[in-house]
């Protein structure tokens, strides 16, 4: 029988017996997010206000325990796994939405909301919140801000980022402070732009102000279905470059159609090799126009079929086709490798080229969907773990499409985040002094050694051992020994 360690009997004693997760067996479910890595708590503890988040974060530096903040665990880059073990703080019931300002367009609300909550409130003020990610049903506003989340719809309002206006943060010193404004542009530096996509490395945050958009009046959803994966991309750079802003641009290929199209019925024709969805929206007149320039665009490129829904039914079952794409994957095989690179829009035909390459010279099924319109690219790689060499063969095959991405003057994430994963990665893209300089502003939101620790930076800088190449296999390796699974 487990006996309780004096770490978690004190966390148990600040938020009570019910809060803190200990547990061996219950330990289990934190012990991943959604990609390869693994990283085992010491302990769970769920907070329910500010004051204990505060609390929380005091109690396990009096301990040397390092913290972890966690929202959904949704998030495809290990951000959320507890590297160095330690405490989790799980900001799940902490998921108020406190109030909507209607008038102001503004919503306070506690990180662990739930994004999708917050769009179906907002929507009862005739209002909608922008960023909306494929996984909007699981994940919470607070990952999504350490994330910098994106979305489909996020291509013409823009990520997370642009949708709030300050933030209640409790520094890794367990201090509280109010970071932001309700007024659009504060004077002096954006220290709000610093903590979105910060990826949960310089405090908890506690609340959060976000902006509220108004729901279009009009809106058009087409869906053009293509005979060629390059077809398909061509007319993706068209229409961005005619300088059309559609509302969403996404794009999904004939593996990933194989897997949703049995489960959700979408009407995406099993044999096409790629299909677009575009959404235009505004009001009447320009959705009209916009709509009718972007069909001639796509019709351009010899689709078999561009048609748009009719109704809001058929508009919703083409987005569940997009964004129930993952979970689909699940038929197919029993893992994924889901990657995040971004490239300019204009060499997506090429990095496509490269990604089914290299998929076949590893001997993997690769399944895309992504966000075309903003050259956001997901390749996902399917296997079997069980299967002896296989998550090596992903890993190797995932660092390879990385650096294509990277050589074809794009980066190694697009909206899931450096995280654990891709550490390694980030001297491709920046220097010793950027990294350095980085670290500084980090360093400037309070002590850096124990909160969320082995995150963004590679190895040897502040967190095991030295060199850069360390592979994502190797973390396994290091952090999997005390894996449960
Ligand atoms: C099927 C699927 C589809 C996806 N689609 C998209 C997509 O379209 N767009 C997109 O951007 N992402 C997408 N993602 C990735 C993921 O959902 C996002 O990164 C999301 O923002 C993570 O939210 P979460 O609550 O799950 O955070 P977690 O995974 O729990 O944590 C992510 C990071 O946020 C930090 N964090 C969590 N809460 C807080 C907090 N309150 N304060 C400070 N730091 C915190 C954690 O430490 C960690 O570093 C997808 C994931 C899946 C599984």
């Amino acid at each position: 029988m487990k006996t309780p360690t004096a770490l978690v009997l004190e966390l148990i004693e600040a938020i009570g017996e019910d809060a803190v997760v200990w547990h061996d067996e219950d330990l289990l479910v934190y012990e991943y997010d959604g990609t390869i890595d693994r990283g085992n708590p010491d302990v769970i503890a769920l907070p329910a206000d500010t004051d204990d988040v505060s609390a929380l974060i005091r109690i396990a530096n009096k301990h040397g325990a390092s913290v972890t903040p966690r929202g959904a665990g949704t998030g495809l880059s290990g951000g959320a796994l507890a590297a160095k073990g330690g405490v989790i703080i799980g900001m799940n019931r902490m998921r108020r939405i406190l109030s909507v300002d209607a008038e102001n367009k503004t919503a306070l609300v506690q990180p662990g909301v739930v994004n999708l909550d917050l769009g179906l409130e907002a929507e009862r003020h005739g209002l909608a919140y922008a960023p909306d990610p494929s996984s909007q049903r699981a994940c919470t506003i607070g990952g999504n801000i350490a994330e910098n989340a994106g979305g489909p719809h996020t291509l013409a309002w823009g990520t997370t980022t642009n949708h709030v206006l300050a933030v209640e943060l409790v520094t890794a010193d367990g201090e509280v402070q109010w970071i932001g404004h309700d007024t659009r542009d504060e004077p002096g530096y954006d220290l709000v732009g610093c903590v979105v996509g910060s990826e949960g490395t310089v405090g908890i945050v506690t609340q959060a102000l976000v902006r509220l958009v108004p729901r279009p009046s009009a809106v058009r959803t087409m869906l053009a279905v293509y005979d060629s994966v390059r077809d398909a991309s061509n007319a993706v750079s068209a229409v961005v470059a005619s300088g059309i802003v559609p509302a969403a641009l996404e794009m999904i290929d004939k593996m990933t159609i194989a897997a949703v199209e049995p489960v959700l019925n979408t009407g995406f024709p099993l044999d096409a090799e790629a299909v677009l969805l575009v959404e235009v929206d505004g009001p009447e007149s320009q959705v009209e126009a916009e709509g009718a320039r972007v069909e001639s665009i796509l019709r351009r490129f010899e689709p078999r079929e561009v048609r748009s829904a009719t109704d809001h039914e058929e508009r919703e079952h083409l987005w569940a086709g997009r964004k129930g794409a993952i979970g689909a994957l699940g038929q197919i095989m029993p893992n994924y490798y889901l990657l995040d690179g971004v490239v300019p829009r204009t060499k997506l035909p090429d990095v496509l080229d490269a990604v089914y390459e290299i998929a076949e010279r590893y001997r993997l099924p690769v399944a895309n969907m992504f966000h075309a319109g903003d050259g956001n690219l997901h390749p996902c790689l399917l296997f079997d773990e069980r299967e002896p060499g296989a998550t090596a063969r992903v890993l190797d095959a995932g660092g390879e499409i990385m650096r294509v991405c990277v050589d074809a003057g794009g980066a190694i994430t697009g909206e899931h985040g450096v995280g654990l994963e891709k550490r390694d990665y980030l001297p491709w893209i920046f220097s010793e002094a950027d990294m350095d300089a980085m670290k500084s502003l980090r360093a400037a939101f309070g002590p850096t050694e124990n909160f969320n620790p082995c995150k963004i930076f590679p190895a040897g800088h502040g967190c095991g051992e030295a060199g850069h190449q360390h592979h994502a296999q190797q973390q396994i390796a290091k952090f999997g020994p005390k894996a449960f699974v």
